[in-house]
């Protein structure tokens, strides 16, 4: 049994309390380990302790901070296949998807460290008068608080820009997936970083994110999550005039024109749909079609995505593994019968799968639906896991009326040759991020975040620098 442990001021510890949550694997249905079920003493200890080692950590020159990130990043190359392995066991996911994400990782780490050399701050001169000058102090003590989807991903997605900038970091992993955060803490330790600089608290979204949310001396949250989570977070820290970053769900819509390469938009949509297990905030759960090439596109994205090979996540023929939690499992389930009954047509999957040798374990085939309305729960909802809906338009109009027509903005994809076509589009579309003949091309440096309900504020390059740091203006009279 895998037993997982804090890491709290430099060392690896059970919760205070001594209290633990189980852990399963998904992909057997069964509890293979232990977290701790951390609480407000765990908290009070973490916030101490970081607010110990921000002094030192804050003001430490920036060549020293990047030299320990950037082995913690080499750290993560080196131990690649471990944390890949227990990512998969722990999520479900792929292997080989995870070993790619691990590669992610250890680039979130080398990308924030490195940009934190680069990062100047900007003079205003008043000529005759004065100079001004822009300081970005370290704000403190902060909370990073991410999801089970891609775990170590998004872990070091978040906690990279607020070290690199200086703060001291409480980081909260979901307590469904808490492995790759566990080993990332002994990567921590043999990289040398100052104890204190990074507390790593397991346990419940309550016990844990919620103290820290309310907690009067951490500064700022981050938070990845779902949407009903994010308001509520709002709701406890806008009161108290903390700084919020909220990257929150997605309903995304994926639209094919006529004039597209349909080879590519077939063979992108079939990964952008159901890529771990669809459970990624960017996947394009919605897919609408010209009517001139419906029928085409229906035919064979069906026919692909009956052929996706659903299994064992260590196997690497896999290309659809197990949903993450028994709670999630249901819950898609839940939405597919419930599109039965709002009249969709299960063009394919629409059911739970048995996986041999792995029979306790919760899989669910790739689901395409057919026939929905743009206000049935099932299109305007986001549902998580392997479903999409497939729905053919007429014009350019009506696919942007109904692209925006859920309360969700995060990320399109557009598959067209016609350039000017594509750009008007990309302008019209309700969502922060619009992918052009592509999808999920990431590079590190452009804003990254959601519209509407799907977020608050951008990561991503100097953004995420920003939003960890406070301004503030000097003025200099000549
Ligand atoms: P949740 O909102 O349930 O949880 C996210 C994190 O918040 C977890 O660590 C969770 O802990 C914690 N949490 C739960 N309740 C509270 C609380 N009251 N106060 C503070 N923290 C709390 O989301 P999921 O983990 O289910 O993740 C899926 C969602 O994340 C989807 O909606 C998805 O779209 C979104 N997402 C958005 C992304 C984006 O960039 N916009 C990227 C990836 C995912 P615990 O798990 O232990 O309960």
């Amino acid at each position: 049994m895998l037993k997982i442990q804090n890491y709290l001021d430099g060392a690896l510890s059970d919760a205070i309390d001594n209290q633990i949550i189980d852990n399963f694997n998904p992909s057997k249905g069964v509890v293979y380990g232990s977290i701790p079920n951390s609480n407000e003493k765990d908290v009070e200890k973490a916030v101490k302790s970081a607010e110990e080692a921000f002094p030192e950590w804050g003001v430490l020159n920036n060549e020293k901070r990047f030299k320990i990130m950037n082995r913690i990043a080499e750290l993560i190359d080196a131990n690649r296949d471990e944390l890949a392995k227990a990512e998969s066991m722990d999520q479900g996911k792929p292997l080989w998807l995870a070993k790619n994400e691990m590669i992610r990782a250890a680039q979130n780490m080398r990308f924030f460290a490195t940009a934190a050399m680069q990062y100047a701050s900007d003079s205003h001169i008043m000529p005759g008068h004065a100079i001004n000058y822009t300081q970005r102090h370290p704000l403190g003590v902060v909370a990073c608080i991410s999801p089970w989807n891609l775990p170590l991903y998004l872990f070091t997605w978040k906690i990279a820009p607020a070290l690199a900038t200086g703060n001291c970091v409480i980081a909260k992993p979901s307590e469904i997936t808490p492995a790759t955060a566990f080993l990332f803490s002994k990567l921590c330790i043999e990289a040398g970083l100052p104890k204190g600089v990074l507390n790593i608290l397991h346990g419940t979204g309550p016990s844990v994110g919620g103290v820290l949310v309310a907690h009067p001396r951490v500064k700022a949250i981050s938070f990845t999550g779902g949407t009903n989570t994010g308001r509520h977070i709002a709701s406890v820290a806008a009161p108290m005039f903390k700084k919020l970053s909220l990257e929150l769900g997605g309903k995304n819509p994926n639209i094919i024109f006529d004039d597209a390469d349909l080879d590519k938009a077939i063979a992108t949509t079939v990964n952008s749909s159901f890529m771990n297990q669809g459970e990624i905030c960017l996947c394009g759960s919605r897919i609408y079609v010209h009517r001139k090439v419906y029928d085409q596109i229906k035919q064979r994205f069906v026919e692909e995505v009956s052929k996706l090979k659903i299994g064992d996540p260590l196997n690497d023929q896999t290309k659809v593994g197990a949903i993450v939690s028994k709670p999630h499992f249901d819950k898609i389930l839940g939405y597919i019968d419930l599109a039965k009954q709002e009249g969709a047509t299960i063009l394919t999957g629409g059911h739970a799968v048995t996986v041999n040798g792995l029979e306790s374990g919760w899989y669910i085939a790739p689901t395409i639906l057919e026939g929905l309305g743009k206000n049935s729960v099932c299109n305007l909802e986001e549902i998580f896991g392997p479903v999409v809906t497939l729905t053919p338009f007429d014009s350019e109009e009506e696919v942007l009326e109904l692209a925006n027509s859920t309360e969700y903005g995060l990320a399109a994809t557009l598959w067209t040759q016609n350039l000017q076509r594509a750009h008007r589009m990309a302008s019209k579309i309700e969502s922060g991020i619009v992918w052009i003949n592509c999808w999920l091309l990431r590079d590190l440096r452009t804003p990254f975040g959601g519209m509407k309900n799907s977020g608050v504020g951008r990561e991503g390059g100097f953004n995420a620098m920003n939003f960890f740091t406070e301004q503030q203006n000097v003025c200099v009279k000549l």
